[in-house]
């Protein structure tokens, strides 16, 4: 099946069927996930975002660690659907998040970041962090 967005064929995904019209359309995971997470613009958002994706790489992983790469037990034309595939998808999806996280912090305000890197870190109890964070953020007021 090819996916209604990318064109790719084979990739692990869903079918969608239209109620009213009946007309299916089958989307790969890739583009689920792009679609689900493209409203994403803040940094807060993305965070929340990479925080699920980490989880479900997480599980994937175990997964994989439990039943192999189930290489040669698939058909061919279902082994996009094998874990050791999804756990990929998740993966290289998990990267993309967080280039797009570098990508916003690098546009925000310095100021801004600076006291959201702050934050972060006292959340996380890394003082030493949180206190250069905090002569950063004195140099720049
Ligand atoms: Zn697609």
């Amino acid at each position: 099946m090819k996916c209604k967005i990318c064109g790719k064929e084979n990739q692990a995904g869903a079918v969608f069927i239209h109620a009213e019209t009946k007309i299916s359309d089958y989307v790969c995971l890739s583009c689920q996930l792009e679609s689900e997470m493209a409203g994403a613009k803040e940094l807060k958002d993305i965070d929340a975002n990479i925080k699920m994706m980490e989880g479900a790489v997480d599980k994937f992983k175990t997964i994989v660690e439990e039943v192999g790469s189930m290489e040669g037990e698939y058909p061919p034309e279902l082994m996009a659907f094998a874990p050791l595939s999804v756990y990929k998808i998740a993966e290289e999806f998990l990267a993309t998040l967080k280039i797009r996280r570098m990508e916003l912090l690098l546009k925000e305000d310095k100021t801004i970041r600076l006291k959201y890197e702050l934050q972060q870190a006292i959340e996380k109890e890394d003082f030493e962090k949180a206190a250069q964070l905090k002569s950063q953020l004195a140099e720049e007021e």
